[in-house]
C-alpha cells in the first residue's frame, strides 16, 4: 500500500535540470543549442519583433535559409570581400585577426549565434528624435560606449553606428554575453557561444510611458550602412568560426525570460538579407 501511494509522487517528479530547455526556442542547458534544425533555429530566432517585443513568425530570406541548410562556411574570398567592406579604421582590426579562431565556452564548444541587438540608446525620453538622426553626432558618437557611461565594460563584441562606422568593444575570440539567457538564467557556461552585435538606435518614451520597457524606435530602424555593415560582420565572423552562424536577436534569443529586452526593433530582415546576398554574389565586372 505505502508503496502504491508513492507513485503519484515519483511521476511528478519533474526532467532532470540537465534536459530543461529555455524560452521560446527551446535552448538546451546541456548542447548550449536551440531546438531544431539550423533551419528552424533560425525562423525562431529570427522572428519579426514588434513594439513592446511582440513576436511574429516571418519566412526565412531565402539566402539564408540556404546557408542554414548548408554544411559550408564563407569561402576565403567572401571573408576577403566582408574585411573589404569595413571601413578603417575597423577593417584594419578585422584583418589583423582575421585568423583567430572565434570564442569558445569553457566546455570547447565554438560560437554558433550571431546576436542582432540595437542599442537603444541615445535615450530621448519626451524628447523628438533629432530632426537629422543619421548624421546627428551625439546618436553616432561611440564614445559612451566606451568611457564607461552605459557598462563597465563594452556590452557586446560590436557597435556599430548610422553611418556604419564599427568599434569593438571585444574582438570575436573573446568568450563575452549579452542576454539574460546568458548571464542570468544558464550562467558563464554558456559564455562564449554566442558572438554581440549593437546596432546604434535611438528611443524615446510611448505616449504615457514611464519605463524603459515602453519605448519606441524611429522608423526606417537601421540605415542602409547598418544593413550592409551587418550583412559583412556576418560573413566575418562565420568565416572565423569555420561554419554559417546562426543569425538571432536579442528578444527572441531571451524570450520568456522575465524582463527580456524588446531589441532590435524595426529590424528588416529583407533588408540584411538582400546586403547580404549582394557581398556573397557580387555582380561579376566587365561582363
Ligand atoms: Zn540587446
Amino acid at each position: 500500500m505505502k508503496y502504491l501511494s508513492l507513485l503519484p509522487l515519483l511521476l511528478a517528479i519533474p526532467a532532470p535540470a540537465a534536459a530543461e530547455e529555455i524560452g521560446e526556442c527551446r535552448f538546451s542547458r546541456e548542447t548550449l543549442t536551440f531546438a531544431g534544425s539550423r533551419v528552424e533555429q533560425a525562423t525562431c530566432l529570427l522572428r519579426k519583433i514588434e513594439p513592446l517585443a511582440v513576436r511574429k513568425p516571418q519566412p526565412l530570406p531565402p539566402v539564408i535559409r540556404t546557408l542554414m541548410e548548408g554544411e559550408g562556411a564563407p569561402t576565403a574570398a567572401q571573408k576577403a570581400a566582408a574585411i573589404a567592406a569595413f571601413p578603417e579604421p575597423y577593417r584594419a582590426y578585422a584583418a589583423q585577426w582575421a585568423e583567430a579562431p572565434i570564442s569558445r565556452t569553457e566546455e570547447g564548444l565554438p560560437a554558433l549565434y550571431f546576436v542582432i541587438h540595437d542599442t537603444s540608446t541615445p535615450f530621448y525620453a519626451n524628447e523628438p528624435f533629432p530632426k537629422r538622426l543619421n548624421r546627428d553626432w551625439k546618436v553616432n558618437d561611440f564614445t559612451p560606449y566606451m568611457d564607461g557611461t552605459f557598462a563597465k565594460a563594452p556590452v557586446a563584441h560590436i557597435f556599430l553606428n548610422r553611418v556604419g562606422q564599427i568599434w569593438a568593444g571585444h574582438d570575436f575570440q573573446e568568450a563575452w554575453r549579452a542576454t539574460k539567457l546568458e548571464s542570468r538564467v544558464v550562467g558563464p557556461r554558456a559564455r562564449g557561444r554566442m558572438v554581440h552585435i549593437e546596432t546604434v538606435q535611438p528611443r524615446r518614451f510611448m505616449p504615457g510611458a514611464t519605463t524603459r520597457a515602453r519605448t519606441y524606435a524611429p522608423k526606417p530602424g537601421f540605415t542602409k550602412d547598418q544593413y550592409r555593415m551587418l550583412a559583412a560582420l556576418y560573413v566575418y565572423a562565420s568565416a572565423r568560426a569555420g561554419n554559417w552562424l546562426i543569425p538571432a536577436q536579442h528578444n527572441t534569443v531571451d524570450a520568456g525570460i522575465p524582463d527580456a529586452h524588446d531589441d532590435p526593433q524595426n529590424f528588416e530582415l529583407k533588408q540584411f538579407a538582400k546586403e547580404l546576398e549582394k557581398l556573397l554574389n557580387p555582380p561579376r565586372k566587365g561582363r
